[in-house]
């Protein structure tokens, strides 16, 4: 009789799988890609998946059995599983991370699992006697581990009743909630194309004499619209004082008209409505980009902000989707980005479905299950990086938009992926096609593009022929001088402010930093107060009348003397957006201004209720951080103002002053996008500093070859590879000495190629002190055997006893 094994990854960050042992009837019923539930260690129960059935027997261990299958059929494909493995292997990281970030967590039940009663379950009569044992059991404790059940129980077998469980929705797992948004519609009044000439108009007040409310309604209409640009039916019968009915009497008699700003963008039946037709300079993109797949995987589509580019994606996917391929559109951030929701569900209604991290479970398990069966409703699936762990079984194309966004990297945990790099491989498994687009490529796919690597289309024209705005540099160092400064604001961009407001447009504001004044310094003694878990000054907050830390969130409340010295004289310095805010409530008291920063937008919906305010008009000047950046479209917009470009310009990081242009012309994009030019005012010190010229004539190709001569000189991607260590403890010592025995190891190898060690520019981050090597690997060198010495060098510092408890982290394409 032969002996059956599997190898199963675990969801834990160890290098290898595991082997357990199978039986006969378990090995003719598993396949690979299906979940098995396994003890692990001497208390522990995962979530396996199967990897490998085989016969050998594991020669350093004895396998265990397996605790029983968890699925019928296999829910990770092979493809995927291909996919992961490239993944582990290039960023360097463990398989069992990858498949813990692929699988939504309902799937990933573990002995410490915690479970939850759900509430508004009621439906008890549909559980079965060991289902309902639980379900009961959480009536008198709030949550329970998969540990407890399994004592309750009394049986280890407890996985598929758990999983039963939170199918039937009488549990659920506990984790961030984010549910889809469904905007409001809000009605406004107009007056009937009637009644545009004076003469018409004294007709319909004579003829309102004697319906007085109806004449006051039209009189306060009159009087409303001097200030105010839309009218909102409900201020209208507030201020007028009449009731919605006398409103509609009027529309009947063709007086007013009501209206929706912007309905045409929300669609929540799930129909579809017929693509735009394409302009000359779109068609002909389009055509060159499938020219370019004849013989390519992978396109770039440069085209500048307002060029339609969205258009022509929707294009591309209609004629995939008619082959009867599914696509998957990347965006950089899901939060921010309902509009394009809204634009591609108002084409494709019912095939989207949308995918978050943060969506609940349910919906999350949902979607994966409906990818995996190639359901109607996934023939599209828009969603943010981790979307390209879906279960696709027969991909045509990948859109990552905005593909420079820096979003597309995940940081933190691992796996340490670069979404936008991971769906081209992705692709590439599939045989499908994949399109990059954006108005500021990052370098290295623009230098790819450059080298016939990638396939290449540009638009250089924006929809509508509409200009690019004008785009002007507001010496702050001149104005100050002259004493033209009022607070942060130039004379000159007030008065742009001013036009603006004067014509009834809005204007955008912006301001990377968030808060009243990032930086608070006693005038005696010249002491900051500092955060007790980092090393970094606190920026007060002006509203809360607090400090608090931008990187662990520590706060209280703003001192009134100086802790250092007791002297009361701690004053502010430099400015964030709400000190912007602040000024411009002094300066244009009766407009609304509105702000868009991470402290505004922490709520349920914080985005979509900000972005929903300024597309009604009911916000006129919205100040905000780089969060405004993000290819959002707003009709009205005129002028954008950037207040201090300095800030972005001395960040300590090779890839600023690229990251400074794309931010600047991508914000500045958002002026000026539907009728006519618009404007743009970016106050400085450094006019002539060599990007913001760059950025003042958008001119994308002379920042590229100025960088990428820099990024050549200073051995930087794209032409060399970065693999970032970064080492982290609460014991100084302890880093320091683990860090240089690293350096030193490195250096044996690597030569020059090794730089560091550094500590970062804020070195402490929640008490933890961090310490970073970056391994510059040249272009001839080989990425393979590179990776193999340092994953040894890894092996051999972490069995050191000291050097266990440090935090290993590698980076492979840093940020
Ligand atoms: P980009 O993504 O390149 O910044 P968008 O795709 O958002 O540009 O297009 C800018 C604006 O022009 C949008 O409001 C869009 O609806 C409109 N637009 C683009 N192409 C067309 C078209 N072919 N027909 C009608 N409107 C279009
Ligand atoms: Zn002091
Ligand atoms: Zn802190």
């Amino acid at each position: 009789m032969t002996n059956h094994f599997i190898d199963l990854i675990l969801p834990i960050p160890l290098q290898k799988t595991f082997t357990y042992s199978v039986t006969e009837d378990e090995v003719n019923f598993l396949q690979k890609g299906m979940r098995v539930a396994v003890s692990f260690g001497k208390t522990k129960m995962y979530t396996g998946l199967v990897f490998k059935i085989h016969t050998t027997a594991p020669t350093l261990y004895e396998a265990k059995e397996i605790n029983q299958i968890l699925d019928e059929t296999p829910i990770v494909s092979e493809q995927q599983l291909q996919h992961w493995q490239w993944i582990a292997n290039y960023y360097m990281c463990a398989l069992g991370d990858v498949y813990r970030a692929s699988l939504p967590s309902a799937f990933l039940l573990e002995s410490e699992t915690i479970i939850y009663k759900n509430e508004a379950f009621t439906d008890d009569v549909s559980l079965e006697d060991n289902e309902f044992l639980i379900f009961e059991a959480l009536q008198h404790q709030s949550q329970l581990t998969i540990h407890q059940v399994a004592a309750i129980l009394g049986k280890k077998k407890v996985m598929p009743i758990v999983n039963e469980l939170i199918k039937k929705s009488a549990i659920y797992i506990k984790e961030e909630i984010y549910e889809t948004y469904k905007p409001k519609l809000v009605k406004y009044v107009r007056l009937h194309a009637n009644y545009n000439s004076d003469a018409s108009l004294n007709a319909l007040l004579e003829e309102l004499t004697r319906a007085k409310k109806q004449r006051e309604a039209v009189l306060t209409f009159f009087q409303l619209s001097t200030t105010k640009k839309p009218i909102k039916a409900i201020d209208l019968e507030t201020a007028a004082n009449v009731s919605s009915s006398i409103l509609k009497s009027l529309v009947t008699k063709n007086i007013f008209e009501f209206y929706h700003i912007q309905k045409d963008r929300i669609n929540f039946k799930g129909d579809t409505n017929d693509l735009k037709t394409l302009n000359e300079f779109q068609s002909k993109a389009l055509s060159e980009i499938k020219e370019t797949f004849t013989t390519k995987d992978v396109t770039l589509l440069h085209g500048i902000t307002s060029s339609g580019k969205t258009e022509v994606y929707t294009k591309l996917i209609q004629e995939v989707l008619d082959t009867g391929k599914q696509v998957l559109f990347l965006l950089p951030e899901i939060a921010l980005t309902t509009q394009i929701i809204a634009r591609l569900e108002f084409y494709f209604g019912n095939q989207i479905s949308v995918f978050h991290s943060k969506y609940s479970m349910n919906e999350r398990v949902e979607v994966w299950n409906n990818v995996l069966e190639n359901k109607t409703k996934a023939q599209i699936i828009l969603g943010a990086r981790s979307s390209v762990f879906l279960p696709f079984s027969n991909l045509g194309l990948i859109v990552v938009d905005e593909e420079h966004e820096t979003s597309y990297k995940q940081f933190e945990p691992s796996p340490r992926y670069n979404a936008r790099d991971a769906a081209i491989v992705l692709a590439k498994i599939h045989q499908a096609k994949i399109l990059l687009g954006s108005a500021t490529p990052s370098l290295e796919t623009y230098f790819n593009a450059q080298q016939n690597k990638y396939g290449f289309v540009e638009l250089n024209r924006r929809f509508g022929n509409v200009q690019l705005p004008k785009i002007e540099l507001i010496d702050v160092k001149e104005k100050h001088k002259k004493r033209e400064m009022n607070g942060h604001f130039s004379d000159r961009m007030l008065k742009l402010i001013q036009q603006a407001l004067d014509e009834k447009e809005q204007v955008i504001l912006f301001q990377n930093r968030r808060g009243y004044s990032p930086v608070v310094e006693c005038k005696t003694c010249g002491v900051s107060p500092e955060c007790p878990n980092c090393d970094v000054t606190l920026t007060f907050h002006k509203y809360k009348h607090e400090l608090r830390c931008h990187y662990c969130n520590y706060q209280r409340a703003m001192p009134n003397s100086c802790a250092a010295c007791g002297s009361n004289t701690l004053d502010t310095k430099g400015f964030g957006t709400e000190q912007i805010e602040l000024e411009l409530k002094e300066l244009f008291p009766d407009f609304k201004i509105g702000r868009m920063d991470l402290d505004t937008t922490r709520g349920k919906f914080g985005y979509q209720k900000i972005i929903g305010a300024f597309e009604a008009r009911e916000i006129d000047i919205l100040v905000g951080t780089q969060m405004l950046s993000k290819g959002l479209d707003f009709e009205n917009v005129s002028l954008v103002g950037v207040l201090n470009a300095d800030t972005m310009l001395n960040f300590p990081d090779f890839r600023a002053h690229e990251r400074a242009y794309q931010m600047m012309v991508q914000v500045s994009g958002r002026a000026g996008r539907s009728k006519k030019q618009g404007n743009v005012a970016i106050q400085t010190y450094n006019p002539y500093h060599k990007i913001l010229q760059q950025v003042s004539t958008t001119n994308y190709i002379e920042m590229y070859k100025e960088q990428l001569q820099d990024r050549w000189q200073y051995k930087y991607p794209p032409y060399y590879r970065l693999i970032k260590i970064t080492l982290k403890h609460r014991d100084y010592n302890k880093v320091d000495t683990g860090v240089n025995w690293l350096f030193k190891a490195l250096y044996n190898v690597f030569g020059e190629h090794v730089l560091g060690p550094t500590a970062p520019a804020v070195s402490r981050i929640r008490n933890q002190y961090i310490k970073n090597i970056v391994i510059k690997i040249s272009p001839k060198q080989s990425l393979a055997n590179t990776k193999n010495s340092v994953s040894k060098i890894k092996n051999t510092f972490e069995a050191v006893k000291d050097f266990r408890p440090i935090r290993f982290i590698i980076d492979v394409d840093a940020y």
